[in-house]
């Protein structure tokens, strides 16, 4: 693990708001408005270098933020590292950071936590990305591809409208990023369900698939947990809880599995599928 002042390379917002008609409500509390969604690129070889996919790195997000904030490691290249984030409309720490500009430094410590991990004999990997769950799984498709894998990547966003009524921008991670050599089926999902989830989609790849890799809300993996189509098959999901200090020390994203209590910054944060006890899980994180 490593702690650097990472100078910012670029940082643009890449997606345009998402404004939701039932945010802050009692009937879905995990509801937040979003500003946009900004890419940005990070100078810090040697975490770039030691980075496997599915880890994550924690951010420190200036003076008004006692704690850091974890984000997955979305893309490297050679002089750094990508990071793909939601900005809260009431998020401090990720209203801070999409305000860096080009030179800032920004303190950053990582790479943390477990990763995906391939089985040797797997060759076709299906990659499940629900909404901004995209974020670790564009680096885990392209270090797959560059092995010889065979890698498909289903991905919904949300198509829900604005309180006014009118719709909100695209909320798909644009094309034109997706890496190359991977098969993509795409679909928006809205909040009346007039259209479809991203799950809709797995059971048409299940059979095809020798491992499953996923990333987004709790209520995707929840309904996962209860596709009769993946009993028994060997599923990865990252896991994303409120967490305190990323490295092991404060117990705070401390979560029960089936296997006993773990925690989600040391132990994970993916595990697999079949670990975890969905019913004991709130939409916003967990519950011990
Ligand atoms: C392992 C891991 C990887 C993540 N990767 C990404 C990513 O690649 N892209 C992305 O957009 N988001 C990611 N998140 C969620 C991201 O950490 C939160 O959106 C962010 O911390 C919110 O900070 P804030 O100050 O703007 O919000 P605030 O609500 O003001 O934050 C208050 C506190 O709650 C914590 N918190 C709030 N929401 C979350 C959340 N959903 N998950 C974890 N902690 C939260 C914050 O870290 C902070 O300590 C990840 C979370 C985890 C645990």
């Amino acid at each position: 693990m490593k702690q650097v002042k990472a100078e910012v390379i670029s940082n643009k917002r890449i997606l345009r708001e998402l404004e939701r008609r039932d945010a802050y409500t009692f009937k879905r509390p995990e509801a937040r408005n979003v500003s946009g969604s900004w890419l940005i690129w990070l100078k810090c070889p040697d975490i770039a270098a030691a980075a496997k996919p599915g880890q994550f790195v924690m951010v420190n997000c200036g003076e008004d933020c006692y704690l850091p904030r974890p984000f997955s490691v979305h893309r490297v290249n050679k002089d750094g590292m990508a990071l793909f984030f939601n900005v809260w409309q009431d998020g401090k720490g990720t209203q801070w950071l999409s305000q860096r500009n080009t030179g800032d430094n920004v303190d950053i410590f990582g790479p943390l936590g477990n990763g995906f991990s391939i089985n040797p004999e797997a060759h076709n990997l299906l990659l499940v990305a629900g909404g901004t769950g995209i974020a670790p799984l564009c680096f885990l498709a392209e270090e797959s591809i560059k092995k010889g894998h065979s890698v498909k990547l289903l991905r919904g966003a949300s198509g829900e409208s604005k309180p006014t009524g009118k719709e909100n921008p695209s909320q798909h991670y644009p094309e034109e990023l997706l890496p190359r050599g991977i098969e993509v089926h795409t679909i928006t999902s809205s909040l009346d369900g007039r259209k479809g989830m991203v799950i809709d989609l797995l059971p048409n790849f299940v059979d095809w698939a020798d491992q499953i890799f996923a990333c987004g809300p709790t209520a995707m993996y929840r309904t996962m947990a209860k596709m009769p189509e993946l009993k028994n098959r060997p599923v990865q999901v990252s896991l994303e809880v409120v967490m305190g200090c990323g490295a092991g020390v404060c117990y705070g994203c401390t979560i029960r599995t089936k296997k006993g209590l773990k925690q989600v910054c040391k132990d994970g944060p993916v595990f697999e599928m079949g670990e975890m006890e969905w019913d004991n899980w709130g939409e916003r994180g967990k519950a011990i």
